[in-house]
């Protein structure tokens, strides 16, 4: 219950509301000095071709070096970012930049995707389509590099307004991935309209497939989809010698985690891509 104090403040919920409340503000200042004053960078993770061997793409994950408290996750501000309409800005920003790597790797000899995140805002702005067109034609890739991720659970937010927009991306020759698959609760009659060429297997899935009989079962049942439906599937997570065995005999095609590669800053990751080493 609300008490009042001396000196005329509220309380609502004991002592725990102030602190949080006070956390949230310094976040979005933090937050918006970040997108002016240029704290956000990509790290990059390597995706792996599992019948080659070979580093194929580049998943851009988002980082902001914040001066204050050090190198800062998504998880820790996408949502208020999502929530205060910053999203958008810094959206774009992460893809002119990821695609400007791709230039950078392209004009280098390297041949890969890079693919970049889309919150649900992002995937709903009708002026996506025109930013990305912008985009690509700045940074010179050919659209085919540059691959958007979106959960299931965004795709299928506004179902009718993500397939369209699916249907101009790849129309523009920009490719769609579903992202953490599994964990929403998309129809199958829906996954067949989508023009997605990805399945991302969430990692939720991959964490026990080694032991688990019931997520292989899961795992095999996308494989089998995504083969029949054209698609590659991805498996995400993957952080052991036995589970990069187990995916692979298992029939995926890409494989994306610990084990092949944490996410790093773009100087690091050219220096991978320059050894030219096999993940076998
Ligand atoms: P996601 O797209 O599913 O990205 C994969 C996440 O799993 C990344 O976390 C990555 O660091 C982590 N990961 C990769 N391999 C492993 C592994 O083997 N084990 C474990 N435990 N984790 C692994 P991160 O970078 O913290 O990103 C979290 C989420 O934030 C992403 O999930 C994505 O949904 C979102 N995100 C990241 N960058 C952006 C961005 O630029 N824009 C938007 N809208 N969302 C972003
Ligand atoms: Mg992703
Ligand atoms: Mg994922
Ligand atoms: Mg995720």
């Amino acid at each position: 219950a609300a008490k009042k104090e001396g000196g005329g403040k509220y309380r609502l919920f004991g002592r725990s509301v102030a602190p949080l409340m006070l956390e949230r503000s310094l976040l979005k200042r933090g937050l918006q000095r970040a997108l002016d004053g240029s704290e956000f960078v990509l790290h990059y993770q390597p995706k792996v071709d599992f019948h080659s061997g070979r580093i194929v793409g580049a998943e851009a994950l988002l980082r902001w070096q914040d001066p204050e408290r050090g190198l800062r996750g998504p998880v820790e501000f996408i949502a208020l970012a999502e929530e205060m309409g910053l999203i958008l800005p810094i959206g774009e920003w992460v893809l002119g930049e990821a695609c400007r790597q791709a230039q950078r790797w392209h004009r280098a000899g390297h041949e890969l995707h890079v693919a970049v995140n889309l919150s649900a805002r992002q995937f709903q702005d009708p002026d996506l389509v025109a930013k990305l067109a912008q985009i690509l034609a700045e940074s010179r890739i050919a659209p085919c590099q540059l691959q958007l991720e979106v959960t299931e659970s965004v795709a299928m937010e506004r179902p009718e307004v993500g397939y369209a927009m699916m249907q101009e991306c790849v129309a523009m020759g920009v490719g769609i991935a579903i992202d953490d698959f599994g964990t929403g609760y998309s129809s199958l009659a829906y996954l067949k309209r989508l023009p997605a060429r990805e399945i991302k297997i969430d990692r939720a899935f991959v964490r026990d497939v080694v032991s688990d009989p019931d997520d292989r079962a899961i795992v095999g049942a996308v494989v089998a989809l995504g083969g029949a439906l054209g698609r590659r599937v991805t498996a995400e997570g993957v952080e052991t010698r036995e589970q990069f065995a187990c995916l692979k005999e298992m029939g995926c095609d890409l494989v994306q985690g610990y084990w092949t590669g944490r996410p790093m800053p773009a100087d690091a990751f050219e220096a991978l891509l320059g050894t030219d080493r096999l993940f076998v």
